[in-house]
């Protein structure tokens, strides 16, 4: 199914294009015919998701596709296995409701639940959890639409190098339209949020990242005090009464108050520092009992732009602390919370926590300012710890800063010009990231 646009835009504002032609197949076989029309005709290929990267990963100027209209069957849960397959272009939000009502759910989720899982995955999206790793680790199998037009499953018994690698694909070597995840029974998680000194988080940082299954927190630079929030899996039901309105105050004041008092600390610099412990002494305090995926994830309205790096875990606190002091040098500091998280470590080649437990430092400027000096300056800082940027969040990196941090760069690479020797898939971000 052909359909008529003219410009495409990601969520954030920061990428955009304009495809010849939109395509949203309605089965594998249109999908086929589409890949292999265009391969025919050296048209490049894109698939997009939610658009929900910052960086323009999902753009093209060539035929770009939509897989929310690709009809795979139902989602299929296997009771022995705990595994389900599902369509690529599925929303995780989507899936996690029909896990819920199969009795399952996702172990781990990032903060957001719109994107889709192909998209999600291609990146190596990930949550928090110094046991857990991202969502691509969970993959057990995927099918893929290569440039030939073969539809190839990959597992660990079948197509078991691209398995190995195509996971954490960043859309390079072909179109996702099924994916297979280990699924754990629903659980429900408490979650608390306290604020507390950040000194005495990164004094004992191990510790704090076993604080809870997941922990993470949210600093604002120019405030010592840090949002620290710990969701762990419980026994004990939902609070009743409490969710909804914990769910409004969580919209109302992370995102429309915070959206208001970003918009004030810029007409105004000279409040941010009484703003800013306003804005963490109101997000805090809350503690609730809800099913994973609704404390995992939450709305997002006020629009930002991010940058996230995967470093060492126990670089971080350093590497924060150069970061503090970053901030300190800048004319026009953020106003905006440095996130902190942690992951286990995977071995699929291009995910950001291959080979080693990950620490995530991810710095955001609220829409409309200039992000530049303070991104490139945090940049340079996680340079020093080989730093490596998250494929859907934005940085200046190319394939020359980037192939010595990964150990299996050059298995990823010997893939892609197997399996897509005429570049279809290729687009300007593929080729400065990865050449
Ligand atoms: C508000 C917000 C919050 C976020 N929170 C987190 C977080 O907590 N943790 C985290 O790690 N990240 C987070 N992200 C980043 C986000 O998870 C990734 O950028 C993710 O890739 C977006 O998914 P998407 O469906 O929008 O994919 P898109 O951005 O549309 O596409 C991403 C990539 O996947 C490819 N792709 C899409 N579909 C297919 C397919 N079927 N086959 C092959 N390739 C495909 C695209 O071509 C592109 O290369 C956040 C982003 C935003 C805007």
């Amino acid at each position: 199914m052909a359909i008529r646009t003219s410009v495409t835009t990601n969520w954030a504002g920061t990428a955009s294009c304009s495809p010849q032609r939109v395509a949203a197949p309605t089965s594998t076989e249109e999908l086929v015919r589409i890949v292999a029309g265009a391969t025919s005709m050296a048209l490049p290929v894109k698939a997009i998701g939610a658009g929900h990267s910052f960086t323009p990963t999902a753009m093209t100027d060539g035929i770009l596709i939509r897989l929310d209209r690709l009809d795979v069957g139902p989602l299929q849960f296997d009771t022995g296995t705990g595994r389900v397959v599902c369509s690529a272009g599925l929303t995780l939000h989507d899936l996690n409701h029909q896990l819920h009502r199969l009795g399952r759910a996702l172990p781990n989720l990032g903060d957001i639940d719109v994107q889709t899982i192909a998209g999600a995955t291609q990146t190596a999206t990930h949550g928090t959890g110094h046991a857990h790793p991202n969502l691509a680790a969970g993959m057990t199998g995927f099918e893929l639409v290569t440039a030939a037009g073969d539809v190839r499953w990959c597992s660990p018994d079948s197509n078991v190098e691209l398995f190995h690698v195509g996971r954490v694909g960043l859309g390079a070597l072909g179109l996702v339209t099924r994916v297979e995840l280990e699924t754990v029974p629903a659980f429900n998680l408490r979650a608390v949020e306290t604020v507390e000194p950040l000194a005495d988080l990164l004094a004992d940082w191990t510790a704090f990242t076993r604080s809870a299954p997941h922990a993470e927190f949210f600093f604002l630079p120019g405030v010592d005090r840090v949002l620290v929030k710990r969701n762990t899996p419980t026994d004990a039901a939902p609070s009743v009464g409490t969710n909804r309105r914990t769910k409004a105050e969580k919209l109302l004041v992370e995102n429309l108050a915070f959206g208001a008092a970003m918009r004030l600390v810029r007409r105004a610099p000279a409040t941010r520092s009484s703003v800013l412990s306003l804005m963490s002494s109101l997000t805090s305090g809350a503690t609730r009992v809800a099913p994973s995926h609704e404390v995992f994830a939450s709305p997002r309205h006020v629009r930002f732009v991010e940058m996230e790096y995967g470093i060492p875990v126990d670089a971080v606190p350093e590497a924060l602390e150069r970061v503090r002091r970053l901030v300190d040098t800048l004319s026009d500091p953020p106003s905006f919370p440095i996130e902190v998280r942690v992951s286990a470590a995977d071995g699929i080649p291009l995910s950001t926590a291959t080979g080693r437990a990950s620490g995530w430092i991810a710095v955001h400027r609220y829409q409309g300012t200039d992000h530049e000096p303070y991104f490139r300056g945090v940049e340079s800082i996680m340079d020093d710890y080989d730093g490596r940027p998250h494929w859907g969040k934005m940085h200046f990196q190319t394939a020359a800063t980037l192939r010595h941090r990964y150990p299996e760069w050059d298995r990823f690479i010997r893939l892609r010009d197997e399996l897509d020797p005429n570049r279809t898939f290729d687009n300007d971000y593929l080729r400065r990231v990865i050449g």
